[in-house]
């Protein structure tokens, strides 16, 4: 099978690493890929949210599956253009991308199909936004209904603040705030049945204990130890099928990977949000554990006929990931900075390193290239094992100014299994 991944983070280049590791893959490529992805695919420079250019490439790869990394190419509708073109692609239409693009809509879809979620109401005015504020209480929850990349949510006792952020973004969902551990769910869907993949952990905040501001993620881990059993087949039961069913009955039917980003209350199990791609870095971890080839999996959902009953196979033990960050991310992270430590990191037994904003400069040195620099991924029989692995190589990672969480995955591998 040739496969196009389109992105250019680390959960692209473990999406290629899983991909490439599929004897079913014959020819592997990205667009536009990095530095981590070109040792084991072919890269090509390409703006993967631009339909045109894409449909281009991959016709002439003539590749029979098109794997879409990053939420931007879903929004500007390059899984519509691939499919009008008859090239198989995982990951959603446009339309079916609004679950992640318009929190309004995700509302919608969720109040329609009964899923449970926190109590919300979509403000246009700061009059009805005071209103909604006062309705629910401290700790306020305040978001831009638009795609703001998990940024455009403020979360505050500080009532000014609630109000300035609903006054700056316009249009805003205003909610009840779910007090509760956060899990994240993949389950991937043909646009009829949808299947789960294993439940992670990620860390928002920048700064260790969870402080700091919120980031596209700092690390993740799975298992989860103390998720109660069941958890899965209740979120495939109350949220992931209902939603799946939803799209389908409004011919928006969703195509790739529903993210169910959830919040386990004293209540019950609430939908924080929902995304229309793979998290970033909870792929990390998730990939590193499966065991079954990825492109056939894929591959059916992108051409319908995915099996329901159809479970992947997982490696046994824990996956930790670690993510290295530029200097001053997320405010203004530095770059160009030279990378070094990469092969002794690779040298760590359970130990290897995606990654995710890095580029080779005009000397062909590694320098980094983005926020989010590398992530060292971990894994081994048990959480500890796995936080060691990646610890160990994370400290043989050389960036000036470079900052990462030392606390990743750190309560749950106290408190052992569950
Ligand atoms: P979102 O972009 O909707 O995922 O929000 C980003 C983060 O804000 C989430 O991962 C949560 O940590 C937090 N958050 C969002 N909505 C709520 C809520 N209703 N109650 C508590 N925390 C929330």
């Amino acid at each position: 099978m040739r496969v196009l991944v389109l992105g250019s983070g680390g959960r692209e280049h473990a999406l290629a690493r899983a991909l490439h590791r599929d004897p079913a893959v014959t020819g592997l490529h990205c667009a536009p890929g990095n530095p981590g992805t070109a040792a084991i695919a072919e890269n090509h420079r390409l703006d993967p949210a631009d339909p045109v250019a894409v449909v281009e490439l991959a016709g002439r790869l003539r590749a029979e599956l098109v794997v879409i990394g990053p939420e931007a190419p879903l929004m500007e509708g390059v899984g519509d253009a691939l499919r009008r073109a008859g090239i198989p692609c995982f990951g959603p239409d446009r339309e079916a991308a609004r679950i992640e693009g318009s929190k309004a809509f995700a509302k919608e879809i969720m109040a329609a199909a009964n899923v449970p979620t926190a109590a919300a109401r979509v403000c246009e005015s700061a009059a009805e936004a005071a209103a909604a504020l006062d309705a629910f209480g401290p700790p306020y929850v305040v978001k831009d209904d638009g795609l703001a990349a998990g940024k455009g949510v403020v979360v505050t006792t500080d009532r000014a603040a609630a109000e300035e952020h609903a006054a700056a973004c316009g249009r805003v969902v205003i909610e009840e705030f779910l007090d509760g551990p956060e899990v994240s769910l993949f389950a991937l869907s043909d646009g009829l049945s949808a299947i789960p993949l294993l439940p992670a952990q990620d860390f928002k905040r920048a700064h260790d204990g969870g402080e700091g501001p919120n980031t596209g993620g700092m690390g993740a881990y799975t298992p989860l130890p103390w998720a109660p059993p069941g958890l899965v087949d209740e979120v495939m039961e109350t949220v992931v099928r209902p939603a799946v069913a939803e799209l389908r009955s409004r011919e928006t039917p969703y195509v790739g990977v529903l993210y169910a980003g959830l919040a386990l209350t004293a209540k019950g199990v609430r939908v924080v949000e929902f995304n229309a791609r793979f998290g970033d870095p909870e792929t990390q971890v998730v990939l590193d554990r499966l065991a079954s080839p990825p492109a056939a999996m894929l591959q059916a959902c992108a051409i319908g006929g995915l099996d329901p009953a159809f479970r992947p196979a997982w490696h046994e033990g824990a996956a930790v990931t670690v993510v290295v960050a530029a200097e001053n991310y997320p405010a203004a992270p530095v770059k160009g900075d030279v990378i070094t430590g990469l092969d002794e990191a690779e040298r760590v037994p359970g130990a290897y390193v995606l990654h995710a904003g890095t580029k080779q400069d005009d000397e062909g040195r590694l320098v980094a290239a983005g926020g989010r620099v590398l992530n060292v991924v971990g894994s081994g029989p048990d959480l500890p094992a796995a936080r060691a692995a990646a610890y160990e190589a994370v400290g043989k990672i050389g960036l000036r100014g470079a900052h990462h969480r030392t606390d990743i995955a750190l309560e749950a591998a106290q408190a052992g299994p569950a």
